[in-house]
């Protein structure tokens, strides 16, 4: 679990404010009614150079305010505030691990109706726990093909982070956890493979790599984005398209890839075992680069790294 007191200052309500500080109501409409978008950004601790590189953070921001812009809500933030307010808020806190930064924009009004037309712009506040893996990413995962579909891009929009539409994640990872399974498959409306509980989904068949195309009701991870990229650059053909059920039981390799669990090979779906049930080729290449590269270690992808000095305040 989180140790909040590992990291003293959270922004919130325009300020930096003692993490015990940052309370809202419980009538706030985002608590009562999930009226928020939030976003998940990791931080990679460099102990020899004392500093914190974020993963892709423009990305993350792009997306947020994306977000926001799709539930056509005001916001007074910019990108570049965003952007400075993290970049303080990790400085303040001064980490000396791994991080997961949460920025989260909310409706902070106390009315009762669950409504986007408050005149209020959407309030801001992000905070960071100290994170490692999220789920185990040395062995192999045993998931599970969910009875819960995943929600329609036009009954809650699957490519905004919208916290209220997180139940249906929470009701597919319980499912899993209850009947033993790592994790869940969530399969989107029409029956076609879309993606984790709360990750995008990979498979290799015979040497291609295959994800659900974007319009899969799939949250556009940034993850994902970035293994596209990297097997464009290692030549590892890439299929975004429509994927299966079927599929799942006769890929060689299958991985989730998202920004909490990082790339977690996938060692069984169904009770039946994917490939040989271990770590596959491309799985492997992909994951051993992939991890040298949030790092900030691999010259070519240092563009996607923010390195923020833990030194100078
Ligand atoms: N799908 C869902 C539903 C998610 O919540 C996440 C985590 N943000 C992802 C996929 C992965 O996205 P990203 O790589 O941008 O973290």
């Amino acid at each position: 679990m989180a140790n909040l007191k590992n990291f003293p200052y959270i922004f919130f309500n325009n300020q930096f404010v003692k993490a015990e500080e940052a309370k809202v109501s419980v009538m706030t409409n985002a608590l009562q009614y999930g009226t928020a978008v939030f976003g998940g950004i990791r931080g990679y601790f460099n102990q020899k150079g004392n500093f914190i590189s974020l993963f892709r953070i423009d990305d993350h921001l792009n997306r947020l305010l994306q977000a926001l812009n799709i539930l056509g809500v005001p916001f007074n933030y910019t990108h570049r505030q965003l952007k400075e307010i993290i970049i303080k808020l990790v400085k303040k806190n001064r980490p000396k691990t791994d991080i997961y930064l949460r920025p989260f924009a909310y409706a902070a009004n106390l009315g009762l109706t669950p409504t986007l037309n408050s005149n209020e712009p959407f309030a801001f506040t992000v905070y960071m726990i100290p994170l490692g893996d999220y789920l185990p990413t040395h062995k192999g995962l045993s998931v599970c093909v969910s009875s819960w579909r995943r929600i329609a891009d036009n009954a809650i929009p699957s490519r905004a982070k919208i916290a209220g539409g997180y139940i249906n994640s929470a009701l597919a990872k319980a499912e899993a956890v209850n009947q033993g399974f790592d994790e869940a498959i969530f399969l989107n409306q029409e029956g076609h493979v879309a993606e984790g509980s709360a990750e995008n989904i990979f498979l290799v068949k015979n040497g291609v790599l295959i994800t659900p195309a974007v319009s899969e009701e799939i949250l556009e991870g940034i993850t994902r984005r970035s293994l596209i990229q990297i097997a464009n650059d290692l030549n590892i053909p890439v299929e975004e398209r429509v994927v299966d059920r079927s599929e799942l039981y006769v890929c060689q390799e299958a991985f989730f890839a998202g920004t909490g669990v990082q790339i977690a090979w996938i060692a069984s779906i169904d009770k039946r075992q994917v490939g040989n049930g271990q770590r596959g080729k491309i799985t492997s290449r992909l994951q051993d680069l992939y991890f040298q590269i949030l790092r900030g270690n691999e010259p070519r992808y240092e563009k996607w790294c923010t390195k923020i000095c833990l030194k100078l305040i």
